[in-house]
């Protein structure tokens, strides 16, 4: 008798349990229905990159002069530069220029330190390949015409959830040529420049 009472109550302790986990488990499950939603349906939706990511490296072979200052501020002396002197014009002649993007950490020093500005950093993130040698993008590769999201017609652009406008917390309604949230840089220094009042 003893033991089928004992047995009784074991079975109701499980219950008692289980129950507790169900309603944990359905605790969390409601609390997400308040959550603004957070899935990118990607690759058919894509976020737009925040105005200074720094992405895939462009590069313009015309303008670059050889100076090789993007191999010396550069933490890995990563950036090749290829170059000829000719003896006709007395000038480096640059023959070739390539950057690993499998090694680069994205630091943009080359960029900022590039006296002819002929490297700029562009919004490309997806840069996957299956062998890691195909990320060594030579002249060619890194002059091509930079992706935008914004102008790719088989993508719907999303705003990132930081820039959605005050008060807005779904992406998929809002345009990407929508105000975003916070001033742009050029009202900042605007209001910099405006004597305070008080
Ligand atoms: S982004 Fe940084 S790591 Fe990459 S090539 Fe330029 S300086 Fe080097
Ligand atoms: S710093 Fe600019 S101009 Fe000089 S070698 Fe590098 S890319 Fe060319």
């Amino acid at each position: 008798m003893l033991k089928f009472l004992k047995q009784v109550g074991d079975y109701a302790k499980g219950t008692v349990e289980a129950a507790k986990y169900i309603g944990q488990g359905l605790s969390v499950t409601f609390d997400h229905m308040q959550r603004r939603p957070i899935t990118v349906q990607y690759p058919y939706e894509k976020l737009i990159p925040s105005e200074r990511y720094r992405g895939r490296i462009h590069f313009e072979f015309d303008k670059c002069i050889s100076c090789e200052v993007c191999v010396r501020v550069c933490p890995i002396n990563l950036p090749v530069v290829d170059w000829e002197m000719n003896k006709e014009t007395k000038k480096k002649q640059l023959k070739h220029y390539s950057i690993d993007f499998g090694v680069c950490i994205f630091c943009a020093n080359c960029i900022e330190y590039c006296p002819t500005n002929c490297l700029s950093a562009t919004e490309e993130y997806e840069l996957a390949a299956y062998d890691r040698h195909e990320l060594n993008y030579d002249n060619v590769a890194m002059g091509r015409i930079p992706y935008k999201v914004t102008n790719d017609p088989m993508v719907q652009p999303m705003r990132e959830f930081a820039y959605l406008p005050k008060g807005v917390i779904d992406p998929h309604t809002v345009s990407h040529r929508s105000r975003g949230a916070g001033l742009r840089p050029e009202e900042i220094l605007e209001k910099s420049e405006t004597p305070n009042k008080d």
